[in-house]
Order: C-alpha cells, then sequence, then structure tokens
C-alpha cells in the first residue's frame, strides 16, 4: 500500500514549518516480543492520515531495538526508531553503556538524552547530557533532549531559569547548523508519571523559555526551527489542547504509549 511505505514523510505543519512529532518513550517496559506485538498492533490501528502531518517516533529499551528495526524495514511502517539514551564514548572500556554509533547501525533516527530520570536517578548532568546531544548529532540522529523543572523549583518560581540552564548547556557551544536539528522535549518533572499534567498555558511558557534559550546564542531564525515536545502525563484526553498551543510541535509520552490503543488514540486525538 503506497501511502504507508516507509518513504511516507509527514509534512511541517503550515503555521510554522515544523513538523510534529509524537514519541513513544516505553522506560523500561516490554521484553522484544511484547514490543513487536505492540507496533504491530499500533501500525494496524493508526490510519494513512495519521502519518500525513505527524512523524511518530516509537523509543523501545535497547533490548528491543533490533526486533523493532527489522519489524518496521520489512512490513515498511512508516514508524521512526528512537532510542532512551546513549553514552556520549564512541567505544571502550564503559560496561552496561551503548554508544550512540551502535545506535545509528540500527537504523535508529531519535535518542532521548537527559530525561530527567536519568538525571536523577542516574546522576546525569548538564555536562554529560550535551555530550550525548552532540554525539547524537555526530552520527546523523537526532538527540530529543528532555530539560524541566522539578514541583520545589517551580514553587520557587525558578522555572524558566532552570529550562534556560539545561538549554544553555546543550547549545551554547553548538555550531547553529547542528542547533537547529535538536528536538527539545519539556517535561516538568512533577506531571512524568503522576497523572497531573501541566497546564497547556505552562507548557507553553516552558516551550517559550526553551525558544529563548537557544535564540539568545544563535537568533531568532535557528530557534525559530527548533522543534519542541511537551511531555508528562499526556494521554487521549488532553493531547490535543497541548498540539492546539502554536508553540507546541508534539509530544513525549511515557505511560500512554505503552499500549496501541491508548497510544493510537493521543496520535489520533
Ligand atoms: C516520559 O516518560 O517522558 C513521560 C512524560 O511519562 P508519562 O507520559 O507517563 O508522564
Amino acid at each position: 500500500m503506497a501511502a504507508r511505505s516507509r518513504d511516507v514523510v509527514a509534512k511541517p505543519n503550515p503555521r510554522n514549518g515544523r513538523c510534529r512529532l509524537i514519541s513513544g518513550n516505553w522506560k523500561m517496559n516490554l521484553n522484544h516480543l511484547e514490543a513487536i506485538s505492540l507496533v504491530q498492533k499500533l501500525h494496524y490501528s493508526l490510519r494513512d492520515s495519521d502519518y500525513q502531518f505527524t512523524e511518530i517516533s516509537v523509543h523501545p529499551p535497547f533490548t528491543a531495538l533490533r526486533s523493532i528495526q527489522l519489524l518496521l524495514e520489512t512490513d515498511r511502517i512508516p514508524i521512526s526508531l528512537g532510542a532512551q539514551n546513549c553514552y556520549f564514548e564512541g567505544s571502550g572500556a564503559y560496561t552496561g553503556e551503548v554508544s550512540a554509533s551502535m545506535l545509528s547501525k540500527l537504523g535508529v533516527k531519535y535518542v532521548i538524552v537527559g530525561h530527567s530520570e536519568r538525571r536523577d536517578i542516574f546522576g546525569e548532568s548538564d555536562e554529560d547530557v550535551a555530550m550525548k546531544a552532540n554525539a547524537v548529532l555526530g552520527l546523523q540522529m537526532t538527540p530529543i533532549v528532555c530539560v524541566g523543572e522539578s514541583l520545589s523549583q517551580r514553587e520557587r518560581f525558578e522555572t524558566e531559569g532552570v529550562i534556560q540552564s539545561q538549554v544553555d548547556a546543550v547549545v551554547a557551544a553548538m555550531s547553529s547548523e547542528l542547533c537547529e536539528q535538536l528536538v527539545f522535549a519539556y517535561e516538568p518533572k512533577w506531571a512524568i508519571g503522576s497523572g497531573v499534567p501541566a497546564e497547556p498555558a505552562d507548557a507553553v511558557v516552558g516551550a517559550n523559555a526553551v525558544r529563548s534559550a537557544i535564540a539568545k546564542h544563535h537568533g531568532e531564525d535557528v530557534s525559530s526551527k527548533v522543534r519542541i515536545q511537551y511531555g508528562g502525563s499526556v494521554n487521549s484526553a488532553n493531547a490535543k489542547e497541548f498540539l492546539d498551543q502554536g508553540e507546541i510541535d508534539g509530544l513525549l509520552v511515557g505511560g500512554a504509549s505503552l499500549t496501541a490503543e491508548a497510544f493510537t488514540a493521543v496520535i489520533q486525538a
């Protein structure tokens, strides 16, 4: 069926020239057999038109990447393959780590870097996140750089400052040519997995803080090309409200991407 071949490329949003991206972050869920089953069900429940204006990426655990790569290629499914993390070194004595080049060889297009769970549970610093983003870009893949404030930072009215310093760390020393390829995900930590999403207006404040931090280093033209997702307790009931905001170019979805029914409902919302 031609319209569902891997050659389908989502069209940019005519309002701003940026192509929407909805990404499913499966975290440490689903073995490779469950992952295959989910992608097959997702493919069957999505309509051709769902791919026209939105790029969809799935981010399985490392152990399922090869299986999902083969499924997407063999069945010509126009879903992009994503990873949840990588290490910034190219190779060497880093037990347990996976390099960007290993992901690139698996046909990975997007790599999430700096997810708040990586920052908080595994102690990743802004500098680590910047090095990971550069490693991903160096292999012609696209980092999805996660930024966002904690609840206590929000309560101290530090949201915009926190976002700006997280963005600064990634973009300050980067060329504008590379910077415009980035995707950012504004994910307030208190909204992730909590069932309490941000208000759409708060998500816009976060997205604007990302864009102005980029503009400070690279100018408005570059910053207007960068895509910014919102993430944090997105579901089919609230997805449209976020996507209706002109500054939000997509969604990073955790829990609601773990079943074909829920993820399809978000994409079709
Ligand atoms: C996430 O994992 O980035 C996320 C936003 O999770 P959830 O949608 O479950 O809040």
